[in-house]
């Protein structure tokens, strides 16, 4: 069975094949988080959907070096680390510990390099002084060195820009790191220290300043996955400016293709708009567990919609998925768990020929669904279906060990976690009650309720 991927720059499904020529190692590459403020939900159906593309891939029998960048010097962090009293280190390590956490609780994955911008400073340096050796950057006045978007026919592949369009609205220079399309302009690689940097500059070959955002993900993607790998991951708006940039840095410098497959995930919205934080609709990881929801609820929700669809985020759907989630978990806890079973080839082979289409996770799902009401299939097999299923889809059945707990505290346990999410504390009082009664005990922990024997 062969994967395929929706690739933005072909626009087309195309069926995968790495560049690794014995088929076996596939380099990936996620742009992380900016690390000024904590990563909302939004942001982490990208990271979801990176480490839906990373788990497939390992189902698939490939080795997957991921790495993942954090974005720990750009405008933004400039900006607010004047304000927050801290040493850049400090500011940055302290969201950056807050996103590994909220990653941990999500089940992704860690990649297996997190490289952080202000360490590879030297390889952006020497990326941009290859670009201006040969001839597709320059220096402005200022000391900030610009890539000359009209020395490279390529330019625009990705985000389908018109060319003529590109040369008409290139009338300039942008130092911004992240701008619209009708700005088409020479994007800085480096820019020279300015007083409103403070005391965030380095000294260089380049001069005193800093790099811009788009450089460092081609530094960083090139130094450990090589000048050509095979997937880069990313939410739809890094295709412009970020992606673009980044393809057109690369290729530039290397005289080869950079990336071979891009893959984008469509939008998180709330009340049809995207959740951002300008837009101040967003909500934190955090803030739906304080309001007693299970972070894998929402993994699960996200997993719901294809990664190219936009998805409306509401409470009430998140709600619905935690019940659906506590379902799961309580029957997987139910069947019988023997050493040695395999998962049952026929639901198996569904399963990854949904995944095979374009990471097709709804269709997924409901072969899971499929599963779990299946009674001909022998508890010790559909246990270890459910559980290679959920190598991919990472709901943490793994984590549940074989209990026997009758079903009436099941079905209490079920009923007061719909009790909580609906924030009826009065009925999930009265439930865990009668839960004790009957000998059991309840613990509400990050990923969800755990029974225990009085
Ligand atoms: P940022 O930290 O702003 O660079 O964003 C991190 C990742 O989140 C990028 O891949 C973005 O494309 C993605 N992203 C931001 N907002 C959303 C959203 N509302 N829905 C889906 N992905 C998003
Ligand atoms: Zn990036």
């Amino acid at each position: 069975m062969a994967l395929s991927f929706y690739n933005s720059l072909t626009k087309t499904v195309e069926p995968f094949v790495p560049l690794d020529t014995a088929g076996k190692h596939v380099g990936l590459y996620t742009c992380g988080p900016t690390v000024y403020n904590y990563a909302h939900i939004g942001n982490f159906r990208a990271y979801i959907f990176g480490d839906i593309v990373k788990r497939t891939l390992l189902h698939f029998g490939y080795s997957v070096n991921h790495v993942m960048n954090l974005t720990d010097v750009d405008d933004k962090i400039i900006r607010d680390v004047q304000t927050s009293g801290k040493s850049l280190e400090e500011f940055t390590q302290f969201y950056a510990n807050a996103f590994k956490k909220d990653c941990g609780l999500l089940q992704i994955l860690p990649p297996t390099h997190y490289t952080r911008a202000v360490e590879h400073i030297d390889d952006m340096v020497s990326l941009i002084e290859t670009l201006l050796e040969k001839g597709f950057a320059y220096k402005s006045d200022d000391g900030s060195v610009y890539f000359d978007v009209r020395k490279d026919p390529q330019y625009g592949q990705l985000s389908a820009l018109q060319i003529s369009a590109q040369k008409t609205n290139a009338a300039g220079r942008i130092s911004a790191d992240e701008y619209e399309k009708d700005n088409v302009e020479d994007f800085a690689l480096w820019k020279a220290w300015d007083e409103k940097d403070g005391d965030v500059f380095w000294n260089t070959s380049l001069g005193k300043g800093r790099p811009g955002w788009h450089i460092e993900c081609s530094a960083m993607s090139m130094k450990y996955l090589g000048e050509s790998f095979d997937i880069h991951t990313g939410g739809i708006d890094l295709v412009f400016p970020h992606h673009e940039n980044e393809i057109a840095q690369s290729e530039c410098a290397t005289g080869k293709p950079f990336v071979k497959y891009w893959l984008h995930n469509e939008w998180l919205m709330v009340d049809g708009k995207k959740m951002s934080k300008s837009a101040g609709n967003f909500h934190t990881l955090n803030s739906l567990v304080e309001a007693g929801f299970d972070p894998l609820a929402f993994r699960l929700w996200v997993l719901s919609g294809h990664y190219r669809t936009q998805m409306n985020f509401t409470l009430e759907a998140l709600t619905a998925s935690g019940i659906a989630l506590t379902r799961l978990r309580n029957h997987y806890r139910e069947l019988a768990d023997v050493d040695g079973a395999l998962p049952d080839a026929k639901y198996l082979d569904m399963f990854s020929l949904c995944l095979s289409d374009d990471l097709n996770t709804p269709k997924a799902l409901a072969v899971l669904w499929e599963v779990m009401k299946d009674d001909s299939l022998d508890g010790a097999t559909k246990k270890a279906t459910l559980r290679a299923f959920d190598s991919v889809l990472g709901l943490g059945l793994s984590t549940i060990h074989a209990e026997s707990i009758p079903e009436e505290v099941l079905s209490l346990v079920t009923r007061r976690e719909e009790a909580r999410t609906q924030r009826d504390f009065a009925l999930s009082d009265t439930l865990r009650t009668q839960i004790s009664k009957l000998g059991y005990t309840v613990k509400d922990t990050d990923n969800g309720p755990k029974i225990f024997k009085m």
